[in-house]
């Protein structure tokens, strides 16, 4: 019953913080303001019951124990902390992002820095607890749901506010991982409502590496995967108000790619005109096409097969037997 009564203290206090961003004066001037300034609205905002946490450090604590909830369970919630004794309100000054469940409780929050993040941590998360385990996180599946299932894909983003900002812009089967990279649970969660998954990283080094890193896991799950980068230092959430709704999805229809063929691409470019090189992607790519599962996917795995042996001018067969070798 612990988890019971985390997810009543989580809901009081989103209850309380959403409160405070809209109808109080620190939150309209402090928050609002620069969620509006970015390009939210508030429709967008109450779908995803955004809130404010106030500067005073005393304020949410102090309410929540005049309501009669235990400091334990409330420290336990990351809504608390405790230093020397004392309990503060551990996302004071900070924009909250709840984060739902399936069925829409609430597990945690993200709490953000308002601006640019200084010295503090532009983030602060949940910590684990008996609700919220962070491996198993996808931002905003309980609001993507019914989109995923209408469209039969899934769109994976890094970023809370990314998911938000879609959503603004009418795409709604998006979900985020959180900024991590990609772990089994979370791509088993996805298989669950669809095939297909479509990752939408930033276009930087960071976020080509974190996809790369997600691939092998992605096939061993059996998931039809592809790949969008994000250009010039932006990530969605910035490209969409940028560029806009229609834009943005035809960039994103424009780009698709899919991820073998992209990790084909990214390492022979990578290896150049060096034979040795060139030798080690062709059995990077035999390793990786291995990794397919197999009685799910044989005529897929031909496919790559042929495909990449014709990208990476190799001999069909002789790919094939590399390709066998790794199973
Ligand atoms: P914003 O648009 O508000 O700047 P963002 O989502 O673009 O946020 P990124 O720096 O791109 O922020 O990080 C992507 C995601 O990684 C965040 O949404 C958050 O979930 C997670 N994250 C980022 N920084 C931290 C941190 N310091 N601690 C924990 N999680 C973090
Ligand atoms: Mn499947
Ligand atoms: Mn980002
Ligand atoms: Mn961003």
């Amino acid at each position: 019953q612990v988890a019971d009564s985390l997810y009543i203290i989580n809901q009081f206090g989103q209850k309380y913080f959403e409160e405070k961003l809209f109808n109080s004066d620190e939150g309209q001037d402090i928050a609002l303001s620069y969620l509006k300034e970015r390009g939210f609205r508030e429709e967008v905002l109450r779908k995803f019951q955004v809130g404010y946490s106030l500067q005073d450090s005393q304020s949410f604590v102090t309410t929540a124990l005049n309501a009669q909830y235990n400091i334990e369970l409330l420290v336990k919630s990351g809504l608390v902390a405790q230093r020397d004794g004392r309990s503060y309100d551990n996302y004071r000054g900070r924009i909250i992002f709840p984060v739902h469940n399936q069925s829409g409780k609430i597990i945690g929050f993200g709490a953000r820095v308002i601006g640019k993040a200084e010295r503090a941590p532009k983030y602060i998360n949940t910590p684990e607890n008996e609700l919220y385990h962070k491996s198993k996180i996808l931002y905003g599946s309980y609001q993507a749901r019914q989109s995923i299932d209408k469209l039969d894909e899934c769109l994976l983003v890094e970023g809370y506010t990314d998911v938000i900002s879609l959503h603004q812009a009418g795409i709604e089967n998006v979900v985020a991982s959180g900024g991590t990279s990609l772990t089994p649970d979370q791509l088993r969660l996805i298989h669950k409502y669809t095939n297909n998954l479509t990752i939408i990283y930033d276009g930087d080094g960071a976020g080509v590496k974190a996809a790369l890193r997600g691939l092998e896991l992605a096939l061993m799950e059996g998931l039809n995967v592809q790949l969008v980068l994000i250009p010039d230092n932006e990530d969605p959430d910035s490209y969409v108000n940028k560029v806009g709704a229609a834009a943005f999805q035809e960039f994103v229809k424009a780009n698709k790619k899919e991820f073998i063929i992209f990790q084909l691409e990214v390492m022979l470019k990578d290896a150049g005109n060096d034979t040795n090189k060139k030798a080690a992607v062709v059995n990077q790519m035999a390793e990786t096409i291995s990794k397919l599962n197999k009685a799910e996917d044989f005529t897929k795995q031909q496919d790559y097969i042929r495909r990449c042996s014709e990208l990476l001018r190799v001999e069909e067969d002789g790919f094939n037997n590399l390709v066998n070798k790794f199973i």
